[in-house]
């Protein structure tokens, strides 16, 4: 049984997509690294530089929001022990469960996925509608690991050796050695991304080295734009 899942689009939205970025002149930045690789860092930083921003994070928690589409499903599929006591779902409890067994993580993206497709397309044309000329980034953990590679006119990856990535886990999640490193093993290894990847920003170093590439990085988008 195939256990991974690809984004859910169809080719009628692709083109939908493709003729919103050309009708608004939209640079279309797909952001990836792995977990804690600085991805969020990174986004901030082309934000303040004045990119506009789509996190596939938060869209992951919007929609599973209770009265959401893919809140009920999930709470059929999975039962009643996944609720917290506000009725929201426990998503940490989710983790923990599709974590050890790749069917339920499959089949926990096919309940979020659609639902996720939906809220980005209307993202993308409302921020493209309000800053024509812009570019914009998403924010996507897993781009490449769901095949969504060819959604967007370039990629960036946030590098991190694993054995940093291992460790800024560790510190920012409060969680032990086998844990994170249970976390990365789940996910493709950050150096296997970097083929897929137009441009790196290696965030090995100090906030400072980050900022400095970010901005080299942010004026080659400019370029580009041209
Ligand atoms: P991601 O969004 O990829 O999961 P984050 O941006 O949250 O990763 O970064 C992971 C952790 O590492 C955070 O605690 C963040 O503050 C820290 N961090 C990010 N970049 C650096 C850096 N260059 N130096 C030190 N700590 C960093």
């Amino acid at each position: 049984m195939n256990t991974q899942p690809t984004f859910p689009i169809s080719p009628d939205d692709r083109m939908k997509l493709e003729a919103l970025c050309t009708q608004y002149n939209i640079l279309l930045l797909g952001v990836t690294g792995g977990i804690a690789s600085g991805k969020s860092t990174v986004a901030d930083m082309l934000q303040g530089k004045g990119a506009m921003l789509i996190d596939f994070d938060v869209l992951a928690r919007e929609v599973v929001e209770p009265g959401e589409k893919a809140f009920h499903g999930i709470l059929e599929y999975f039962g009643n022990t996944i609720l917290q006591e506000d009725g929201r779902l426990d998503r940490k409890k989710i983790s923990s469960i599709v974590f050890e067994d790749a069917e339920k993580r499959k089949a926990l993206m096919d309940f979020i996925y659609p639902n996720i497709a939906e809220i980005f397309f209307k993202q993308v044309e409302d921020l493209a509608k309000k800053s024509p000329g812009g570019i914009m980034q998403a924010v996507v953990p897993l781009l490449i690991e769901v095949s969504m590679q060819d959604l967007f006119h370039k990629i960036v990856l946030v590098y991190l050796p694993r054995a940093k990535q291992i460790e800024r886990l560790m510190a920012r999640d409060t969680i032990d050695r086998k844990k994170a490193e249970a976390i990365l093993n789940a996910q493709m290894p950050i150096n296997e991304k970097r083929k897929y990847a137009d441009f790196t920003i290696d965030n090995d170093g100090d906030l400072d080295s980050t900022k400095n590439q970010v901005e080299a990085f942010w004026e080659e988008l400019r370029e580009l734009k041209k």
